[in-house]
């Protein structure tokens, strides 16, 4: 009797926290059309790269969460990278929802979205009617995957594969941990949609490539699909500081070794990518995902590159700016119109908990070593800020079992690089001649101690509540 008046005083409680967790995921075709009139420059890479034909389609792809009291909706799209004007718009037409997370998956052979790789070096390659098709599309495909909700139990595998990314910059760190979420129907047991998080550009057809595609990410879909028989979603997340393909040695089934850029590299690293999902999902564990608990903060990071400033008051690169006041949490920021000292632009870092998932959403290509604590310390003597703090850690701050990094997450400001390892003046690191690539993609020094701060003192301020 004692035993089930205990029972009965908990059940409200347990009820409170185990409410069920109802997800849809949906895709859509978002392939721009291809008219000799009006060409599509392919974004990545250098400039004036016209497509001239289409070897898969470019497709958005979402996910929406559900939890009882709040609706989520997550947006992965086969571009190249989505500006925060682009989410904050997509977000005030779904009022209904309390999260909107927008993402790209970094694909270098899709439609410039951003505006870097048009016909000439300063002359922007976006055709604003897409953007506003692409739009349009964020809301579509969310509608689709909203009516596919189901409600679902969750499991979830990660497994770490430093063997298949290659690092393109020193110091070599790498973030290889590969996350999967195995969402099934209760009634039937049978999996009804599944999410894989990657660290990787998905740029393994390389620069000379004119048909345009998901690279190697359709691949990775399309091998989940067939093995679960249900919708999948690639979530993109820690690409920075450089998670590449190139010079990995793949074979196809005769043994012969697939070159850097041929089309059947791109496929065959794509099947490894979801057979190591596949892997993954082989130990995974049962995974409660409710409630959720979404915490976002507006941040101010100032443009620093000379470049970027240039780009941006030229109207290439097409976003707000504001006054930069040295406060990235400025109340009031003053918008301005034309470029006048160090500008600043405003994005968002996210810290979403689904139950026991810890979620980081970060606005750009951050850099691995920021995420899994491995700055390098003591520094390389060439660096160009030596006695800049190492940064707090992205996963340093996450201490659940089970965790997860979108990138590119509501924003693309290009690669946040550890304050320390900036490295744009002789001498240079590692008695190099000549300095790494990353600084000329990156908005500027500043943009990781902001970002992991304000990502830091986020999740402080969220477990304090
Ligand atoms: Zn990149």
């Amino acid at each position: 009797m004692r035993g089930l008046a205990c029972l009965l005083m908990l059940l409200p409680f347990a009820q409170s926290f185990a409410s069920e967790l109802k997800i849809g995921i949906a895709s859509l075709d978002v392939t721009p059309k291809l008219d000799p009139k009006k060409p599509v420059y392919i974004a990545g890479y250098g400039p004036n790269r016209k497509a001239t034909g289409v070897l898969d389609p470019i497709m958005a792809r979402a996910i929406v969460w559900d939890d009882g009291k709040q609706k989520m909706a997550w947006v992965s799209i086969d571009v190249v990278g989505l500006f925060h004007d682009f989410a904050v718009s997509v977000r005030k037409q779904l009022p209904q929802y309390s999260h909107v997370l927008i993402s790209s998956t970094h694909n270098h052979e899709g439609p410039d979205t951003l505006g870097l790789w048009g016909p000439a070096p300063v002359v922007s390659g976006v055709d604003p009617e897409y953007m506003t098709f692409l739009e349009k599309s964020c809301l579509d495909v969310i509608k689709a995957a909203e009516a596919k909700s189901i409600p679902v139990t969750s499991e979830i595998g990660s497994i770490h594969i430093p063997e298949w990314l290659t690092d393109n910059r020193e110091p070599y760190v790498k973030h290889d941990e590969l996350v999967t979420l195995l969402f099934k129907d209760p009634k039937t047991k049978r999996p009804a949609g599944v999410l894989i998080q990657w660290n990787c550009h998905p740029e393994s057809l390389e620069s000379k490539n004119t048909l345009l595609s998901s690279d190697y990410v359709v691949s990775t879909v399309k091998r989940l699909e067939k093995e679960y028989g249900c919708p999948a979603i690639y979530m993109t997340g820690t690409v920075g500081g450089l998670m590449t393909t190139f010079r990995l040695k793949i074979q196809d089934d005769q043994g012969r070794e697939l070159k850097d850029g041929e089309i059947a590299k791109t496929i065959r690293y794509g099947e490894i990518i979801a057979e190591k999902a596949i892997e993954s999902l082989k130990k995974s564990e049962p995974i409660q995902l409710t409630p959720f608990a979404i915490h976002t903060q507006r941040i101010l990071v100032p443009m620093e590159n000379p470049l970027y400033q240039a780009i941006w008051g030229m109207g290439v690169m097409k976003r707000s700016a504001y006054r930069w006041t040295g406060n990235p949490l400025e109340k009031n920021p003053v918008e301005i119109k034309k470029v006048s000292g160090v500008s600043s632009l405003i994005t968002e870092v996210g810290y979403l908990k689904l139950g026991s998932l810890e979620v980081a959403c970060i606005p750009g290509e951050i850099y691995p070593e920021l995420v899994i604590d491995q700055v390098q310390n003591p520094v390389d003597p060439g660096a160009d800020f030596p006695n800049a703090p190492v940064e707090p850690s992205i996963y340093g701050n996450l201490k659940s079992k089970h965790r997860m990094l979108i990138g590119l997450a509501n924003d693309e400001i290009g690669y946040i690089i550890p304050k320390r390892q900036w490295d744009e003046v002789a001498p240079y690191c590692y008695g190099r001649k000549k300095n790494q690539y990353g600084e000329i993609n990156s908005i500027g020094p500043d943009a990781a101690p902001i970002i992991c701060g304000a990502f830091r003192d986020l999740v402080i301020k969220a477990k304090a509540k």
